[in-house]
């Protein structure tokens, strides 16, 4: 475990701090903007530039990490699971839309 600058008051999210999350190198390492917020229906979180769908970009990091990089996320910690916040561009407002899960049958 490793230590987070917020207290646990500060955390807004219902999961573990320390929840595994998807997001991109682009986020990350690129100062990419977050465009998509996605709450999978398995609970887990998702944080998207959708710039880039290669899974070599992906990267998996802590949920709380994240949050302490860009508290913006904290904002979406009450969205449902199934649902993702998205915006089209840093200049658009955030929309809170159902997920669209591609059917794999
Ligand atoms: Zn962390």
């Amino acid at each position: 475990m490793h230590e987070h600058k917020f207290t646990d008051s500060e955390w807004p999210f219902s999961c573990p701090i320390n929840m595994a999350t998807i997001t991109t190198k682009q986020i990350v390492q690129g100062g990419f903007p977050i465009l998509a917020i996605l709450h999978e229906e398995e609970g887990a979180w998702q944080v998207l530039c959708e710039t880039t769908e290669d899974p070599k970009d992906g990267l998996v990091y802590c949920l709380g990490c994240l949050f302490e990089k860009f508290p913006i996320i904290g904002e979406f910690a009450h969205i449902p699971e199934g649902y993702e916040a998205v915006r089209d561009s840093v200049d658009d407002e955030w929309r809170i839309v159902k997920t669209e899960y591609e059917d794999d049958d």
